[in-house]
């Protein structure tokens, strides 16, 4: 039986071991750890990379969500609105504020944030605004999710945050690399969060993170506050906190990232290889017997002058738990990204949300799931587990 992980770091490992070996290597040979030219060269790289005014380093992509909010101000009492369908961290960080998230239901195509929605609930229009009664004031910014690897619609969030007076946050953490009408992750809104945990598409060897700022001002007192709000040092112009990327990770991403052009391409590749044969065996919802929603490129279609870059390979299906059971005890890893929205979560069940409030987060909830996606994958690996999952259909 053929084994297919949901993820193999080792492959791609294998195939620049030498090269951040060595980079690895001259980081330990300098001493220098924190703060040093390598991070300030890998900064300037990605920045240029991105196309971002500013580019800081950070602790991982947990912290850039948080400095990006302490950077605007967000204090207790204050609201940010974002998606109820994400990584935990996106809410995290506003909660460890003491802020409140307001959560706002996904687009059923594109798992990101419903921009009609959003203004909706801004304009006091829709029953969840009318319960939860939040004066217009207290909402301070908006975070839309680039989920999958695909950019949330970023024109109508963007005029709805202008018009509200919201700050907007990209949260990047899935989406480097990708692009909306030509733009890139990070370059739309005022901030752009980015993650290096190792299974994101540029993955460091540890954690890391990167905040991207539009404004001047805000991108020096980032700058400031990753650094315990010192300047000059011992000189405490606000509290900031400690998180700052380090030389060895550094090293390791700027030796990455001279690749993540190439890798983003495969992955392309691969999911469009996922969704002819899906296409093919009669399984996809354009089919007559369909069982299966494949992905749907909505910014992130080149018609679109987007670009999603497939973090997740993410489909939907009615039977997802028993054809995950059954692609495990076929040998291949899928994953549930993910198995139980924010707006239900214990730790928020304070706020007053039922099921119902994000009605497209709990079906996608209940029924996505991805498969194996990363650019080592082998093309007949491709073809075992667009197989077995045919096979599971015809039993
Ligand atoms: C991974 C991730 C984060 C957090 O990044 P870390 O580097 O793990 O702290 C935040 N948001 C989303 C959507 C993520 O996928």
């Amino acid at each position: 039986m053929m084994q297919v992980s949901l993820l193999d770091l080792n492959a791609q490992f294998s195939s620049i071991k030498e090269e951040v070996t060595q980079a690895i290597h001259s980081v330990l040979d300098s001493q220098h750890f924190i703060m040093g030219s390598v991070v300030k060269d890998f900064e300037e790289e990605v920045g240029n990379y991105i196309g971002a005014n500013h580019a800081l380093g950070c602790a991982s992509g947990s912290d850039a969500l948080l400095l990006a909010l302490m950077a605007i101000d967000i204090k207790p009492g204050d609201y940010v609105i974002t998606s109820p369908f994400t990584f935990f961290a996106t809410a995290g960080a506003i909660s460890r504020l003491g802020a409140i998230p307001i959560f706002i239901d996904i687009e059923m195509e594109s798992y990101n944030i419903d921009p009609v929605k959003v203004r909706e609930f801004l304009e006091g229009n829709d029953e969840l605004s009318k319960r939860l009664s939040i004066k217009k004031e207290q909402i301070k910014a908006i975070i839309p999710v680039h989920l999958y690897g695909q950019m949330a619609d970023m024109n109508p969030i963007m005029e709805v945050a202008k018009e509200f007076g919201l700050y907007v946050i990209e949260d990047a953490a899935q989406g480097i690399g990708s692009k909306y009408e030509n733009k890139q992750a990070g370059t739309v809104g005022d901030f752009g969060c980015f993650s290096f945990f190792p299974s994101k598409n540029l993955g460091a060897y540890g954690d890391a993170g990167l905040i991207t700022v539009k404004d001047d001002e805000l991108a020096e007192k980032v700058d400031i506050l990753r650094l315990h709000g010192a300047r000059p040092k011992y000189h405490h112009k606000f509290v900031g906190i400690n998180s700052r990327l380090d030389s060895i990770q550094a090293a390791v991403l700027s030796v990455k990232l001279k690749y993540l052009e190439e890798w983003s391409t495969k992955r392309r590749a691969l999911a469009l290889r996922y969704n002819d044969l899906f296409e093919k065996k009669g399984l996809s919802l354009s089919s007559t017997n369909s069982h299966l929603i494949l992905p749907k490129e909505t910014t992130g279609a080149p018609q679109n002058n987007g670009r999603h870059i497939y973090h997740q390979y993410t489909l939907r299906s009615s039977r997802r738990d028993e054809l995950q059971k059954f692609l495990d005890e076929n040998g291949i890893g899928t994953a549930t990204y993910y198995p139980v929205p924010l707006h239900i979560q214990e730790c928020f069940s304070n706020l007053g949300y039922v099921e119902g409030d994000c009605p497209n987060s709990m079906l996608a909830s209940k029924q996505a799931f991805s498969l194996p996606i990363y650019p080592e994958l082998a093309s007949e690996e491709v073809e075992y587990v667009a197989e077995t999952i045919a096979k599971f259909f015809a039993r």
